[in-house]
């Protein structure tokens, strides 16, 4: 049942008076649950908690935390159907993509749990001392990794499960040993209000400090300005729009105490076809790529926004190829009716610019908030002169820039943003008489893709989802893959520390079993 509460770690309050509501895209129309905005008081209480947890928290031990991330896990798989409805309900998406996203996100909560089981995360380093050493002795060094402190986190519009309450910003925090605080998205509060009761759950089943977790309503200028800027909190998540992330980042920067937003933002990801593969499987990338534009009603952030090609016989071919297959696949329901005004109204500005041409677009009926799926084409020369046509169009929709010839698209490449993925589309062999290609690519990304789409981000530890700015705001870490823990985390040394006082960690006896690097080399023995 919903109740439209905020948990104030495991209270449910609603002392406010301003509402929100959600809205079902499918139905156009507006969700009947009424939600309360946390009101200020309510907004210190959870902070407040999530400080005095983090003094107990911090110090659990892997074990115990993993039992928390895999209960939750259990927790979210207990609500069944109600979630599912529930989540489809509020963001228009079919069943099928609710119980994958779910299953994604049971997955990172056990692969963080796992993580914490075998402890090697936390990248213990050892320096004995060498009480000997001339002309000074060598003082005893250890050093780990510790959590930061609360964390707040901003989930998505486009993965109510994955990148929102429960997401991989949560996991990877809790994790790390940092109570969380969800700022609730605005367009699936229900979901996010489900999710939460599982983690208060499971927080109660598995003895975790009251405030480790809690979950606020609001609207993001108000409730999410207020939490960036409250004194006890040491980081924040964020997924979603550039404008959202850099709000966040400058918000944080400007702080008595500066604190870092781990922001994964927007990105057109570009992928470069190459001739010979038009040439000889034109009808083979056209299909998949209309399916990669199209998939989830092209809201991903990997959404395939930017394709590039050198101009022939063989990019005709592929275009006609991809305007035929584009049309065979039925538009899905946007998240959100202002998603679907931002889309059409994306087209239209970019549709408007100089040189602009329509190369494939739906032409069958659409209901409401189903958007048309488009891609546009440009030449080079225009593109690199004209920085509105290089903006995200959220949805599906592409852009496919033809290059006069290898030294223009890799111009091309060098000026755009940061973005998440760079894909080449190649033959055998083509590649390798493009090798600037590959490192004008390499530049500008995160992940580089051969011969695939880039939508569909695998969850594990090789995986990195970031890049350089405005892709996410630190290039350095990813949102992804257990290696996202490494976001909510700092070092901190002791030095001639007695053993009986260090964290088991770095303790003589390393009697937790884990890897460590002692004098330099990487080894499970005791001291
Ligand atoms: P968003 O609008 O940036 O919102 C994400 C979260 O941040 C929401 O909880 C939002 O709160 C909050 N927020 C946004 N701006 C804020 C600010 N200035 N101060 C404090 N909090 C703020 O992203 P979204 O909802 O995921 O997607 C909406 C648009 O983002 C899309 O139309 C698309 O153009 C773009 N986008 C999203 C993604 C993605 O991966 N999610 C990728 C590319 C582009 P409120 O909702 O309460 O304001």
């Amino acid at each position: 049942m919903i109740t439209g509460k905020n948990y104030i770690g495991s209270q449910l309050k609603a002392g406010g008076t301003k509402i929100l509501k959600t809205f079902n895209p499918l139905l156009n129309t507006e969700n009947p649950w009424v939600f309360t905005e946390a009101t200020q008081d309510e907004i210190e209480e959870a902070v407040a908690l999530a400080n005095q947890a983090f003094a107990s928290y911090k110090n659990y031990s892997g074990i115990e935390k993993a039992k928390f991330l895999n209960a939750i896990a259990d927790e979210i798989l207990a609500l069944g159907d109600d979630l599912l409805v529930q989540y489809c309900t509020e963001s228009g998406y079919p069943r099928g993509r609710a119980e994958g996203e779910r299953g994604r996100t049971i997955g990172q909560l056990k692969a963080f749990a796992d993580m914490l089981t075998e402890g090697s995360w936390v990248q213990a380093t050892i320096d004995t001392a060498i009480i000997d050493r001339q002309p000074a002795p060598k003082e005893d060094l250890r050093k780990m990794l510790t959590p930061l402190g609360p964390i707040v986190v901003f989930g998505s519009s486009n993965f109510p499960f994955a990148f929102s309450t429960s997401g991989g910003d949560t996991a990877s925090a809790l994790a790390a040993g940092c109570p969380v605080i969800v700022k609730s998205h605005s367009m699936h509060i229900g979901t996010g209000e489900m999710v939460a009761s599982a983690i208060i759950k499971a927080a109660q089943k598995t003895n975790m400090p009251e405030g480790v977790f809690s979950n606020l309503i609001g609207d993001g200028r108000t409730l999410g300005t207020s939490l960036v800027k409250h004194p006890l909190v040491k980081g924040v998540g964020f997924t979603g729009s550039i404008k959202g992330g850099r709000a966040l980042c400058d918000l944080a920067a400007q702080r008595p105490e500066p604190i870092p937003v781990f922001a994964e933002m927007g990105s057109i990801n570009p992928v470069v076809l190459l001739p010979n593969a038009l040439k000889k499987n034109s009808q083979k990338w056209a299909t998949a790529y209309a399916g990669s534009i199209t998939l989830g009603a092209g809201q991903f952030c990997t959404n395939p926004g930017l394709l590039l090609a050198l101009k022939g016989e063989e990019l005709n071919d592929f275009t006609e190829k991809l305007d035929q297959a584009i049309e065979t696949i039925q538009p899905g329901c946007m998240l959100h009716p202002s998603i679907y005004a931002d889309f059409n109204n994306g087209i239209a500005k970019i549709e408007e610019q100089n040189g602009v041409s329509r190369i494939a677009q739906f032409k069958g009926e659409t209901t409401p908030n189903h958007g048309a799926s488009t891609v546009l084409k440009v030449d080079g020369k225009e593109f690199l002169k004209n920085a509105v046509l290089h903006n995200e169009v959220f949805g599906p929709f592409s852009i496919l820039i033809e290059c006069e010839n290898e030294a223009e698209l890799i111009e091309v490449i060098s000026k755009l943003e940061g973005q998440l993925t760079g894909t080449i589309i190649s033959e055998e062999n083509e590649i390798e008489s493009h090798k600037g290609i590959i490192g004008a690519l390499q530049n500008r990304v995160g992940r580089l893709i051969y011969n695939g789409v880039p939508t569909g981000v695998e969850v594990c530890a090789s995986m990195l989802h970031g890049g350089p700015y405005p892709a996410s705001s630190d290039s350095r870490y990813t949102a992804v893959g257990i290696d996202a823990v490494y976001r909510w985390v700092r070092p901190v040394s002791f030095q001639n520390w007695p053993d009986h006082l260090l964290p088991a960690e770095l303790q003589n006896e390393n009697p937790l079993q884990i890897v460590r690097t002692v004098n330099n080399k990487l080894t499970l023995s005791q001291i």
